[in-house]
């Protein structure tokens, strides 16, 4: 049986330029990066102009680019990494929006048991954050703000720089009057945003948005599974503590052996995706146009949940009235076709998603609810046989 693979927002397979470039790092050029002798520096030449080429693609320094094993990691790095010298001052606060990916909320959720304040920030029913709500929770504790470029599950993008506008504006304002500040760092708060699912759609230099911390994956966008990086503005600025403590790699902020393929694999995504980008907006935005319409006379019953103007190109997170997502996954991967239930539905959990929740729907709309994603690999010819699946398993009567 034939497979359809709808399901890039989890995972991507890997460029074969990238298996390409990765090639000689596993077995040619083995050395560690740390070592002086002549195997060891040709490793640490080769993550030096991979930190450098992913310093030039976000327009950053290559000072301020940390590699980890991931998102889930970076993200753990810029919220503790952050907070970590601030608990002698009177409860720090952090802010996040509420659709964050569970790297982030459950971190938060840790941090509030360590003693920090969290502010979720709520998100409109388009899923779109309330930024009212942010001016107003902005106050002298705040160490943090934590807000996604473009969210995991129903692709709604986050309006970054008026954000990264907001918080500077505030910092300025701060460090223009003599009132005694609580939290003393004058660099406070920063702005962090986690654009894992943003790299291959929107521009995401630094300097134009105004961020000071921003994490990406490469799994999602045509890299090897296991790297990722934060981004950190300034680092030596302000006291970002390592979660990993250790040979002192990363500047200090990130110990253990450096893994040199998954570092090139990376960077190598990272030039691939921000060269084809604007080819594959135009591709896959018209897929996803495509689609809905279709969709739509298929079963006019069937709602699309989250922004529609407002979004990735690849995402259709789509309401099936009357359908259980899980169900209707199954019966669809049955078919050949993968798809997901939403990041709450894994094979270890199953519970409404925080996401759908956030934006108001009900236990139903949010168990009924399956995310559709396109990329590089999407033709036409398959979304058509997709969207025939769908007819045969989405029977609505005429009143639906
Ligand atoms: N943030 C977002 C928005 C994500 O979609 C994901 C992956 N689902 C992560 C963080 C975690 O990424 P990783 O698997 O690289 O740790």
């Amino acid at each position: 049986m034939r497979r359809y693979y709808f399901d890039y927002a989890a995972a991507t397979p890997v460029d074969p330029a990238v298996e390409k470039a990765m090639r000689p790092y596993w077995s040619e050029i083995y050395g560690n990066p740390g070592a002086l002798h002549w195997f060891g520096q040709e490793a640490s030449a080769a993550v030096f102009g991979a930190r450098d080429r992913a310093a030039k693609i976000l327009g950053c320094h290559y000072k301020e680019i940390v590699f980890t094993s991931g998102a889930t990691e970076a993200n753990n790095l810029a919220l503790r990494g952050v907070l970590r010298g601030t608990f002698k001052n009177p409860k720090p606060k952090i802010i996040i929006s509420a659709i964050e990916h569970e790297s982030i909320l459950e971190t938060a959720e840790d941090l509030k048991r360590d003693g920090a304040e969290t502010v979720f920030l709520p998100v409109s029913k388009r899923g779109i954050a309330d930024l009212k709500k942010l001016k107003e929770s902005l106050d002298e504790r705040t160490v943090l703000v934590s807000v996604m470029s473009a969210n995991n599950e129903i692709g709604t993008i986050q309006p970054i720089s008026e954000i990264a506008k907001i918080v500077n504006d505030f910092r300025n304002r701060k460090s223009q009057t003599n009132s005694k500040f609580l939290i003393p760092n004058s660099s406070f708060p920063l702005f962090h945003t986690d654009a894992v699912q943003a790299f291959n759609y929107l521009d995401c230099d630094v300097q134009r948005l105004g961020v000071d911390l921003m994490t990406l994956s490469s799994q999602k966008i045509y890299g090897p599974k296991g790297a990722g990086l934060l981004y950190v503005k300034n680092p030596k600025n302000w006291n970002l503590s390592p979660l990993v403590t250790g040979g002192g790699q990363e500047s200090g902020l990130r110990g253990g052996t450096e893994a040199v393929p998954l570092i090139i694999g990376l960077v190598k995504a990272l030039e691939i995706a921000s060269q084809k980008r604007i080819g594959e907006i135009k591709k896959i935005k018209t897929l996803q146009e495509y689609f809905w319409r279709k969709m739509k006379t298929i079963a006019p019953a069937v709602q699309l949940n989250g922004d529609w103007k407002s979004r990735l190109p690849n995402n259709l997170n789509l309401y099936f009235p009357g359908q259980a997502g899980q169900d209707l996954l199954i019966k669809l991967d049955l078919a050949g076709f993968a798809v997901s239930p939403g990041a709450a539905c894994s094979a270890r959990i199953c519970r409404p998603s925080h996401v759908l929740k956030a934006l108001g729907c009900s236990d139903a709309q949010a168990t009924g609810s399956l995310r559709i994603t396109f990329g590089r690999q999407t033709k036409k010819s398959d979304v058509d046989k997709l969207l025939a699946a769908l007819k045969g398993l989405v029977c609505y009567n005429k009143k639906n």
